[in-house]
């Protein structure tokens, strides 16, 4: 049923990556179920395939990347190209934007916080901007103490959070590409976001509740925690999994540009094998460098492994992580697929490679325990035994349950997630 309209349109601007289009393009049909009416404006790069949602009207940018190698985006890359766009971006979006606006009035544009230059592109046009961040909600004030060294802030907020951090995860979050252009871009992302008209996050209240004050000490703009926005259409479980015991199946994936070595591929492969568990293994094509799929999958791997595992190129992960059968998550902790695998109560065997996943993985093992670290790949076997099989695994499992029932109630009618989802409706209705 077509939800009824308010008359409204609403102009949405996804960052080009895997990890910002899907919460962007979720974000949106929340918001039409709503009664807004949709356009989004995307980049040539990365494209989102307009036939999947006929709801909304697509516009395409250049993005200055067309004839250049910037496109392969990678842990490398992403910082310089994120910055590269941020210039390039500013004259094709203010003209796409502008011609919209002559056609009809927009209430408000919604652009990922990392697009930090629709800033004054909005006020140029005089236009409200409500930024989204994609990643966690403490993500930001511990982005500003780690980063930009802003530690006064949060003495009494995030203090015991900002304590939990290794001098490993510090250094994970700075890794690949330039300390420079990474500060460069969190500054701007910061900043620009302390002058938008709101922040949407895609987390709950009950999950990170200290955030919650900081994050009004460090942006002093209305912030709407309107729940991991993919429970708003559930997904049912893929029958892929159906023949497995329950809780019996390592789920392995590491998201959409998290990439690794040889040697760390060859360790993947033998901790999962010498787990003697069973497990559904995604493997990116392209992300083992040096090799287009499976070609370096050790000698004898195959063998000892039997029927046990199953390797593909990609997951429906939602779908997957909902199966009963799954007993555990091995993750690198992006920000979606931890929240995915919260809400469906699995536990995670954490493996951050960089960006804010340190700090994801920092929260599903030391402060929900819902998860253990895995910082030495030969300790991958017993690890995995530990979460399928050992009290401390059950234990966490519960422990997960018990977030998943709080994400539910966070959704009902008088639930954080569900309120301030009206707060954001009747906030963009004020524009
Ligand atoms: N994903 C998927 N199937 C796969 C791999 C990833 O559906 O085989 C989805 C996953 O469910 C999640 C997103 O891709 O929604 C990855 O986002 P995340 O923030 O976890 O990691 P990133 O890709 O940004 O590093």
């Amino acid at each position: 049923m077509e939800p009824r309209s308010n008359n409204r349109r609403l102009v949405l601007f996804p960052l080009p990556l895997q990890g910002h289009i899907n919460p962007m393009l979720q974000l949106a049909n929340i918001l039409y179920t709503k009664g807004f009416k949709i356009t989004i404006i995307h980049t040539n790069f990365n494209s989102p395939n307009p036939s999947n949602y006929p709801q909304f009207t697509f516009k395409s940018i250049s993005d200055g990347l067309s004839k250049s190698k910037d496109k392969s985006l990678n842990l490398e890359t992403s910082n310089h190209v994120i910055n590269f766009m941020n210039k390039s971006c500013i004259d094709p979006f203010a003209a796409c934007l502008a011609k919209l606006l002559e056609v009809e009035p927009v209430a408000c544009l919604i652009s990922d916080a990392l697009w930090h230059f629709t800033r004054s592109v909005a006020d140029d046009l005089n236009l409200k901007r409500i930024v989204l961040r994609t990643s966690s909600m403490s993500c930001i004030p511990l982005y500003a103490a780690l980063v930009l060294g802003e530690k006064n802030y949060y003495k009494t907020t995030i203090k015991e959070e900002l304590a939990l951090m290794t001098e490993m995860d510090i250094e994970k979050i700075y890794k690949g590409g330039l300390e420079k252009e990474k500060a460069e871009l969190i500054c701007n992302m910061i900043n620009e976001t302390k002058a938008a008209s709101g922040i949407i996050f895609n987390t709950f209240k009950e999950l990170e509740e200290p955030a919650f004050l900081a994050i009004s000490q460090v942006l002093r703009i209305p912030s709407f925690a309107i729940g991991p926005f993919h429970t708003y259409f559930p997904a049912s479980p893929s029958s892929l999994l159906d023949r497995q015991p329950v809780s019996s199946v390592v789920y392995v994936s590491f998201g959409s540009i998290a990439q690794m070595s040889e040697a760390e591929f060859t360790n993947m492969a033998w901790g999962l094998a010498n787990s003697k568990q069973r497990f559904l293994w995604v493997v990116r094509p392209g992300s083992v460098t040096g090799s287009q799929w499976l070609e370096l999958l050790p000698k004898g791997f195959a063998e000892e492994v039997g029927e046990r595992g199953c390797i593909v190129k990609w997951a429906p992960q939602q779908e997957v992580l909902a199966h009963q059968a799954i007993g555990c998550f091995w993750t690198h902790n992006g920000w979606n697929s931890t929240l995915e695998s919260i809400c469906e109560g699995v536990p995670m065997i954490c493996s951050p490679c960089s960006y804010d996943q340190p700090i994801n993985a920092r929260y599903v093992t030391d402060i929900w325990k819902i998860g253990v670290m895995l910082d030495n790949m030969e300790e991958t076997g017993k690890t995995i035994k530990r979460v399928i099989m050992g009290k401390e695994g059950s234990e966490m499992r519960q422990r997960s349950k018990c977030l998943q029932e709080k994400v539910n109630q966070s959704l009902q009618k008088d639930g954080s997630a569900c309120q301030s989802l009206d707060n954001l409706v009747d906030c963009i209705l004020s524009f």
